[in-house]
């Protein structure tokens, strides 16, 4: 699935209930589920580990939503390298 379609699917499984919620309320929950992937990182099996690295990828995805950002156009940045000295790898 690439970047773009995983912004739509979790705006259309999420995205009402994400918007009532607020973006502050939202970041709480990105930060939250970035603590929970620290602990499938340290502790965790790989089960624990992919759920926690789909769980954070989607609140990132909300949080995006949610301050009007495409996901896809900020991975767009990237796309031939460091955007700072155009490396591959980077020679920053
Ligand atoms: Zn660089």
């Amino acid at each position: 699935m690439d970047i773009r379609t995983f912004q739509t699917v979790i705006d259309e499984t999420y995205g009402a209930r994400d918007r009532a919620r607020g973006e502050a309320a939202a970041f709480l929950w990105f930060v939250e589920e970035v603590g929970e992937l620290a602990e499938a990182i340290r502790r965790g099996d790989e089960a624990e580990r992919l759920g926690e690295f789909g769980d954070v990828l989607a609140w990132l995805v909300t949080l995006a939503t949610l301050h009007g950002v495409d996901l896809a156009a900020a991975a767009a940045r990237f796309a031939a390298g460091c955007p700072k000295c155009g490396g591959r790898p980077c020679t920053c």
